[in-house]
């Protein structure tokens, strides 16, 4: 037996979320089982577990889109027991068993190994939400944005994509402004790497199709009204890297920034990203993302606690990241 988070529903009421003892044999079918150390609360973890979206597609399900720990049993040649590993995506929390619990059976093919230098709770305080930051800040160096052609807004600021992006692009060198609605966090997120704060208010309505131009890219996870609004503000040849829906699902633009400013508009997926793409995020945030930026930026919970924080996370009331101590 082992403890973890279930959610259970009956019919169309609001699924429950309980801590209680879960027996080894009823995981899912997968290649590694793996003994969990730490998983961390994302915004889709939000989502399964007030199932506010129905982002749960079975129950009962243990949520957690992402989880570190150890190799416990493998049947894949690729893992051994005792190896490091890290997992995010492929529908785990979702549709296949998850990490808020002390243990996970997944696929081996999901599973990176530990990149040399990370340990398994600074990769979780980075969680699924630093790397999609990472796998950002990668589609914009695609493009061949560079620190010389401008400064990059990075958006939803405090959030937990929104401050790794932050300190992951400050660190290469660009000019980070940060779009946000607590601007009492000034001092958090110039600490994280901002150089300047913009007033979350001032994108989130319904604008002009083309503004003055400010930024030579972007990292947006709020979508809608703001994404609109950035595209329209970026300069000649700009690059938007979409990754997410803070704001909204929609995109009320025009097509003019792309027909007439020539923006690219880059969008981001971590779910299904490959395998090689995956291990160079995490071999990258491993070197790039120091220790002491990332511990300022987290808070540590129990996973009893998992439920009231997912509920707060919703409300915009969580700064940066949330890493779940499993065994705690
Ligand atoms: P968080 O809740 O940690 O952060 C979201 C931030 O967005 C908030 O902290 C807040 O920042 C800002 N925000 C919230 N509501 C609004 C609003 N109505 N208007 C404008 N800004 C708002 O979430 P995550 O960082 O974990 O995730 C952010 C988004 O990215 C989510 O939509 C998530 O689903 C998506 N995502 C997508 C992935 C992918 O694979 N494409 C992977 C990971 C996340 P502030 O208080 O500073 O304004």
């Amino acid at each position: 037996m082992f403890t973890g988070l279930l959610l259970t529903r009956a019919d169309n009421a609001p699924p429950q979320a309980q801590v209680t003892a879960i027996d080894e044999a009823s995981l899912p079918v997968g290649d590694v089982l793996v003994q969990v150390a730490y998983s961390t609360l994302n915004y889709k973890d939000g989502l399964a577990i007030t199932g506010k979206a129905p982002v749960v597609r079975s129950y009962p399900m243990v949520p957690g889109i992402d989880f570190a720990g150890i190799v416990l049993e493998s049947s894949d040649s690729r893992y051994r027991k005792g190896d490091a590993v890290i997992l995010n995506g492929w529908g785990v929390g979702e549709s296949h068993w998850g990490g808020l619990a002390q243990k996970a059976r997944v696929k081996a093919d999901w599973l990176v190994p530990m990149p040399a230098g990370m340990t398994a709770a600074r990769a979780m305080s980075i969680g699924t939400a630093g790397y999609t930051a990472m796998l950002c800040v990668m589609a914009l160096q695609a493009h061949g944005v560079t620190p010389e052609q401008g400064p990059v807004l990075v958006t939803g600021a405090n959030g937990g994509v929104g401050s790794i992006a932050i300190a992951l692009l400050a660190r290469l060198g660009f000019e980070v402004h940060a779009a946000t609605g607590r601007m009492n966090e000034a001092e958090h997120l110039k600490a994280l790497g901002a150089k300047e704060l913009v007033d979350r208010a001032t994108l989130n309505a319904p604008g002009k199709p083309l503004q003055k131009e400010r930024w030579a890219a972007a990292v947006d996870s709020v979508g809608s009204h703001t994404l609109a609004n950035v595209c329209a503000s970026l300069k000649y040849g700009g690059v938007g890297a979409a990754c997410g829906l803070a704001q909204g699902m929609d995109l009320p633009a025009s097509v003019a920034p792309f027909i007439l400013r020539g923006v690219t508009l880059a969008g981001v997926d971590s779910v299904m990203a490959p395998y090689a793409r995956r291990a160079q995020a995490w071999e990258r945030l491993a070197r790039e993302l120091p220790a002491d930026v990332v511990e300022a930026n987290t808070e540590t919970i129990k996973l009893a606690d998992a439920p009231a924080v997912a509920a707060k996370l919703l409300q915009g009331q969580v700064r940066g990241r949330v890493l779940v101590d499993v065994n705690a």
